[in-house]
């Protein structure tokens, strides 16, 4: 299961190295998109940008971070594209230009109105260029701002038509706006380095940069930085918030602080009451690498069982081992981890991961740790079962890929090849972020999406094939 998008914005007062402090931000939330990746910058109101397919270390170097210029703000995203239009097309941020002069926008997210958005629009002769909730966005902005007067009063008016998951930058020639849907879905928070305000998906991004966290951005908040400082426009709250409870069960890094929850704390705490719900007599507990590793612990401490290392990642895997059948996807698996032999064989090992979604990483998981001698081998999940799709930015796109879906719980088991199988309850789940300040979307395991989501997601509707080039503008 994938993330679709992590962002970063810097406004500084100063405006030295803007570009390198959103390369090393993006560079800290590469996990969230590995497909596309993108740098714009305002130098004295004049932008530069540049967008390709790949990694942020792939992309950017010296060079093209000093050809981006030695601007006052800039904007930043990494991309992985949850309906497959991976790539240069679709890469971030956009630039555009418009009446008031130019815009650039990047987005973290999924629209749930967005064809409905989209086909108003090119009823009123609205031409697109790529098929990105970020182009809708910056295009329905542009056309409040010409109402409103301001380019954050615009942005807040646009909550009214939006609908669904998105965290917002727009950078203006001179000012840098940051926004977060009514729900909160996902995260988006605020830091400050020196003299300079920051903005990042993830705090890990702060760390990285050493900015220092100042706060969340609430939901429905709207915040424009600029030579005065920073303005707030509480534009539009729902009733109850609801941040993607999975940010802290897989697709957040453990070191980051999501609305005044640690996720590492939140993993280990889900172990914890997973070894409570399912415990098990047994040797000795792995984690799956990367996000299962907290939750194993948490396991391990309550259980009392001892904690060692199973399973060994293979780091240097790069894009061009994503693969798209069921065959491939499995033996990629056997090629990023490995079975560590001398720790599991002839032991009972309780495996914890943090999800079962299509089920092929486990299943093979389970395989290689029989084939190392490991002698029982109990699955634990510190997460419910996945049953619905996720309509706000990930790449679930029907219920019948979720594995859970497929096959009654005793029937997973043994698809899985595991002795025993055992999940985090719905209640359990709830219970992981005791010291989050918001409300929490939970429909993968659920049902109950916190807002209206149509009947299916039409994935491939508009899949037009536009060419991108960096410049300037
Ligand atoms: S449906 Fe699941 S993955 Fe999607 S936002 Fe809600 S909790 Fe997160």
């Amino acid at each position: 299961m994938k993330e679709e998008c992590g962002i970063f914005g810097i406004y500084s007062s100063r405006g030295l190295g803007v570009a390198e402090e959103v390369y090393l931000g993006l560079s800290a939330l590469q996990h969230r998109g590995q497909e596309s990746c993108g740098i714009a910058v305002s130098n004295d109101g004049k932008f530069s940008f540049k967008r390709e397919g790949g990694t942020v270390l792939d992309v950017f170097d010296e060079e093209s971070l000093s050809e981006l210029g030695n601007g006052q703000i800039a904007v930043g995203h990494v991309r992985y594209d949850p309906f497959g239009r991976g790539g240069r097309e679709s890469a971030q941020p956009l630039v555009l230009k418009y009446a008031h002069g130019s815009l650039a926008v990047c987005n973290n997210g999924a629209l749930t109105n967005r064809y409905e958005l989209r086909a108003e629009l090119e009823r009123d002769a609205a031409i697109f260029q790529t098929d990105t909730d970020a182009e809708l966005i910056a295009y329905i902005i542009a056309r409040e701002r010409i109402r409103s007067g301001s380019i954050e009063t615009a942005m807040a008016n646009a909550m009214d038509k939006l609908q669904g998951a998105y965290s917002v930058l727009i950078m203006s020639p001179h000012k840098l706006i940051a926004a977060r849907d009514p729900l909160g879905i996902r995260p988006l928070s605020l830091g400050k380095i020196g003299g300079s305000w920051v903005v990042a998906s993830e705090t890990c991004a702060f760390d990285t940069i050493g900015a220092e966290f100042v706060r969340d951005i609430e939901p429905g908040e709207v915040i424009m930085l600029n030579h005065e400082g920073l303005h707030s426009i509480k534009a539009k709250k729902a009733a109850k918030s609801a941040l993607c409870i999975f940010e802290y069960v897989y697709f957040s890094r453990p070191d980051s602080v999501l609305m005044g929850q640690s996720v590492h704390l939140a993993r280990r705490l889900a172990g914890k009451i997973l070894a409570q719900e399912h415990p098990i007599e047994a040797d000795l507990v792995c984690g799956v690498p990367d996000s299962g590793i907290d939750a194993a612990l948490g396991y391990a401490e309550e259980s009392g069982i001892p904690y060692g290392i199973g399973l060994v990642k293979n780091e240097f895997i790069g894009r061009v081992f994503i693969q798209d059948t069921q065959q491939k996807r499995e033996r990629l698996v056997s090629i990023k981890l490995n079975a560590l032999s001398a720790a599991v064989k002839g032991k009972r090992i309780v495996l914890v991961d943090d999800s079962i979604v299509r089920g092929t990483t486990c299943t093979r998981i389970v395989g290689l740790l029989r084939e190392a001698g490991a002698k029982e081998v109990h699955v634990r999940i510190s997460s419910p079962p996945f049953v619905h799709p996720c309509f706000f930015g990930t790449d679930i796109k029907s219920k019948e890929s979720l594995m859970a879906n497929r096959l009654p719980h005793d029937g997973l088991c043994k698809a899985l090849g595991a002795d025993t199988l055992g999940y985090l309850s719905v209640a359990g789940i709830r219970s992981i972020a005791p010291q989050a300040q918001t409300g929490f979307c939970d429909a993968c395991f659920t049902g109950e999406y916190p807002i209206e989501v149509p009947e299916e997601i039409p994935f491939d509707k508009y899949s037009h094939k536009i060419k991108v080039s960096g410049g300037k503008s």
